[in-house]
């Protein structure tokens, strides 16, 4: 593997202080942790990068419809030494210190090591399947899928379908109840874990006179009804151009079995939880993949000579290098700030509390601002490694495209800008900003932020849509720029 990532071998956590600093900042039992995120590491710079570039470049999942005797069986073939990676990652305690702990950090230090998005996508969604189902529903399986106890199950969060995938409300998939079990029917058009996800939680609309989200309620959807049958059909597999690792789907919905999760009326605020996990996942991970391409582009300069000399020694090598590094620090002290703020809340139940809407706004600002670092990230690595970048044998090439997915899944850029303003206007945050940021801000950066805003309340609505990516880079420059000034 050494011939084929500069990575390869080195660990991850040394290599690089940011994330060292980040947690020294927001975690109080970092402490107790450090060894062992040091250890891992060192895990995920060797067997990781092995088995994701492995399935990238020569063994994408496949799919097989029937059995030998023409049973339909959709069974969704993935590399069995996958499942080995996959086992370590539960023995590592990825996913299941957060209800042991009742606490997020962990498993965002690790995703952040981990990075790979298409292995870290099966991650997220088992921890973000798992987590739900221990808040929300009756039965013990969020151990199995939170890797408390084995067997580990793994988890699905399946919203989007052909009609939108920002608008929810437009979602067509119906849920009928009968008798002590909902029946659903429809199709989801991105299905991520599909073929290795036992439960699934889906979006359905239980009431087809309410419109729009409010109409949708959350349910989980095992993968066998309870004759022991296909729940649901898998109609193909995508032909991804990144996130290789994990499979992805589209699934229909034919009155499969499903179960509510807390009561139908919250469907939505579920919903938002739900993909507050992940979108914090994509943050860390975004960010991860940052520090990967880091690490690529400054070992291939030492390796690489141009004009006689090795690019290392070039200062506008050095300065690219800066700037992603710096990049890497921005976007760790943005999601662990949300992270930080999340985990004060995360037990919390609906109707949430205004501490949880804040955590929320933090989480929109890191969702966007860390996928554009990333993108940013890896494309300066990608040109460090020049011509060479765009050869499928450079690891630079499969970072670069990975790192594009983070701004789009779990919600694309826009729609990160539109929520956030949808709860800073609804719910007024900002008073709760200005507040916890006057502990660290100097004052005439809080009064240039708090008059910049003044000035914005005063667009008309269109000009708030216009304006509103603008908004959260510039909240996010101040979050940044706090802590890196305190
Ligand atoms: C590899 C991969 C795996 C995925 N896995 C899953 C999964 O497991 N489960 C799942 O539910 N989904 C999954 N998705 C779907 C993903 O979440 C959606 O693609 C994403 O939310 C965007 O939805 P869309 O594709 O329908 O785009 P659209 O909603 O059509 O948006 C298109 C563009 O328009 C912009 N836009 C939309 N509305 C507005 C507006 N009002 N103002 C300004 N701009 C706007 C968006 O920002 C976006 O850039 C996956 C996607 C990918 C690529």
């Amino acid at each position: 593997m050494e011939y084929f990532s500069y990575a390869y071998g080195l660990n991850h956590f040394e290599y690089d202080n940011s994330l060292d600093k980040v947690l020294k900042l927001f975690w109080k039992d970092y402490k107790k942790y450090q060894d062992k995120i040091k250890c891992f590491g060192d895990y995920v710079s060797r067997d990781v990068y092995e088995i994701t570039e492995y399935i990238d470049r020569v063994s994408r999942p496949t799919i097989r419809y029937y059995s030998p005797i023409g049973e339909r069986i959709d069974y969704v073939w993935i590399n069995p030494y996958l499942k080995i990676v996959l086992e370590k990652l539960n023995e590592f305690e990825i996913n299941s210190r957060t209800i042991l702990d009742n606490s997020l950090f962990y498993h965002y230090a690790l995703g952040y090591l981990l990075a790979d998005a298409g292995l870290y996508c099966i991650i997220t969604l088992n921890h973000q399947t798992g987590i739900m189902l221990y808040k929300y529903h009756k039965s013990e399986i969020y151990k199995n899928l939170l890797g408390v106890e084995k067997p580990y199950y793994y988890g699905g969060t399946w919203l989007t379908e052909t009609y939108g995938g920002s608008d929810l409300g437009s979602n067509r998939t119906i849920a009928k109840k009968l008798d002590d079990v909902w029946l659903l029917n429809g199709i989801k058009y991105f299905t991520s874990n599909v073929g290795i996800a036992d439960y699934t939680l889906v979006s359905a609309r239980y009431d087809e006179n309410i419109k729009g989200i409010r109409g949708l309620a959350l349910f989980l959807v095992p993968k066998y009804n309870r004759d022991g049958k296909l729940n649901y059909k898998i109609i193909r597999l995508k032909d991804k151009s990144a996130t290789n690792s994990v499979p992805t789907g589209e699934v229909e919905l034919i009155d499969s079995e499903a179960h509510l999760i807390g009561d139908l009326e919250n469907g939505i605020y579920y919903i938002l939880e739900m993909l507050t996990y992940s979108r914090l996942d994509n943050s860390i991970g975004a960010i991860g993949i940052a520090l990967k391409s880091y690490i690529e582009a400054m070992e291939f300069s030492k390796r690489r000579k141009a004009f006689g000399d090795y690019l290392i020694n070039f200062p506008l090598i050095k300065r690219d290098l800066e700037e992603i590094k710096d990049n890497i620090l921005r976007g760790l002290i943005l999601s662990f700030k949300a992270v930080y703020e999340f985990d004060k809340v995360f037990s919390q139940k609906p109707k949430f509390s205004r501490n949880y809407d804040y955590a929320r706004f933090l989480t929109h600002i890191a969702k966007n601002r860390t996928a554009e670092l990333s993108i940013r990230s890896t494309l300066i690595a990608r040109e460090i490694f020049g011509g060479f970048g765009f050869l499928n044998e450079s690891p630079i090439e499969r970072l670069h495209r990975e790192a594009l997915v983070t701004a789009v899944w779990e919600g694309a850029t826009n729609v990160q800008a539109l929520d956030m303003l949808e709860v800073l206007l609804k719910k007024n945050v900002f008073d709760l900003f200005m507040e916890d940021f006057s502990k660290i801000a100097k004052q005439d950066k809080l009064d240039e932020i708090e008059n910049y805003y003044k000035n914005y309340l005063k667009l008309d609505d269109y000009s708030k849509q216009y304006y509103a990516k603008e908004l959260l880079n510039k909240f996010a420059n101040f979050i940044e720029e706090s802590y890196l000034n305190q």
